[in-house]
């Protein structure tokens, strides 16, 4: 199942959105709604809730903006960026690669919350340059149109400031990185940045805790701050350790095939006596498919002497080539939830690479 969908493309960026991000949109719009210094007063309700929804899509294109912020210097910079995407709590783009130059790397990080600041001044400065004192407040008889204004300038100005906390996954984790990272090895550095991205979830989802029932979306994105902490910190590791290291060097090459015509319960004997759990499928020397353990699963025991590898074999082909790098093998395996790849040169099967492969390259050449 797709996690995210793609909506548009700017820059030559795909920009996805994330299904947590379909599921929080709607909240924002009720909350804009009802929130009384917005639109809580407005009659009809319907009104309301139409502001609300428009308030929350010009809000995320706010956040949109300011990850084409980091796009924009990426690209000045030769970093090819892969995605954005929207979650729960903001955007994320996904680099090609992590840039090295600590220079570059603080740049880019601090680009997004530049444009978000930018923007929430200027708004706020509309805001009262059109004559309003302060910030509405409940109560206080503003028209929409000033509310809108005050309201998204204030909320860009936090969304700047919460991306500026310096722990991962925030953009201010990567300025730590990148300072920390002139003085301490550049894995050590990324550490640091992620356990205070750790420790900062930590605290948050405490607040949110003692804060409940209010407290649960707090919790929500202590969850997601949490995970992308660790996430960063083990993507980091992995890339950096597998940096140079292309499929050829770690592929195993004696691979165990089998036909189309094997039938299945050969197939679960070949798992035992092997230890592997999935075989490339040949035909004629050419590859036709693959067939894993959850294939034969899929099959009911009782079947599987009358079912042959070609019933139960999944057809949809994704390769690697001996010269892939092992980093992009691993990202296709982990994105798509496979086990294993087929290496092939030349339209010709040369070996097999598997996450177990992967696993044991790190542990050796990690520290
Ligand atoms: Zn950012």
């Amino acid at each position: 199942m797709a996690s995210s969908y793609r909506i548009a493309t700017i820059m030559g960026i795909p920009i996805r959105v994330h299904v947590t991000f379909l599921l929080i949109l709607p909240v924002f719009a009720v909350v804009f709604a009802i929130n009384p210094s917005l639109f809580g007063d407005i009659q009809p309700a319907w009104l309301s809730y139409a502001l609300g929804g428009v308030l929350a899509v010009v809000f995320f294109f706010c956040v949109l903006l300011h990850e084409l912020g980091h796009s924009y210097v990426a690209l000045r910079n030769d970093i090819q960026i892969k995605s954005i995407t929207l979650i729960i709590f903001g955007g994320v783009s996904q680099m090609e690669e992590v840039p090295r130059d600590s220079r570059v790397e603080m740049l880019m990080a601090l680009a997004g919350p530049a444009i978000s600041l930018v923007i929430g001044v200027t708004l706020i400065a509309v805001y009262l340059l059109l004559g309003f004192s302060t910030v509405p407040l409940p109560g206080e008889s503003v028209p929409v149109s000033g509310r809108v204004i005050g309201w998204l300038g204030l909320i860009n100005v936090l969304l700047a400031a919460f991306n500026l906390i310096p722990a991962f996954p925030m953009d201010g984790g990567r300025v730590l990185r990148s300072l920390l990272s002139r003085r301490l090895p550049y894995l050590d550095a990324t550490s640091r940045a992620a356990s205070l991205g750790k420790a900062f979830a930590f605290m948050l989802g405490l607040f949110g805790f003692l804060t409940l029932p209010g407290g649960l979306w707090l919790i929500l994105i202590a969850f997601f701050i949490y995970l992308g902490a660790g996430q960063e910190e083990v993507g980091t590791r992995v890339s950096f350790t597998l940096e140079g290291v292309d499929v050829a060097r770690i592929m195993t090459r004696e691979v165990t095939t089998v036909g189309p015509e094997t039938e299945l319960d050969e197939v679960v004997e070949l798992m035992l006596e092997r230890k592997h759990t999935g075989y490339p499928v040949l035909s004629n020397g050419r590859l036709v498919g693959i067939i894993t353990l959850d294939d034969v699963h899929s099959v009911p025991r009782e079947r599987r002497n009358r079912t042959t590898v070609e019933g139960a074999m999944s057809t949809e082909l994704v390769t690697a080539t001996p010269d892939t790098p092992a980093f992009d093998a691993l990202k296709v395996m982990s994105r798509r939830g496979f086990g294993r790849l087929p290496v092939v040169e030349n339209g010709e099967l040369v070996g097999i690479i598997s996450r177990t492969d992967l696993t044991r390259a790190l542990e050796i050449l990690g520290e």
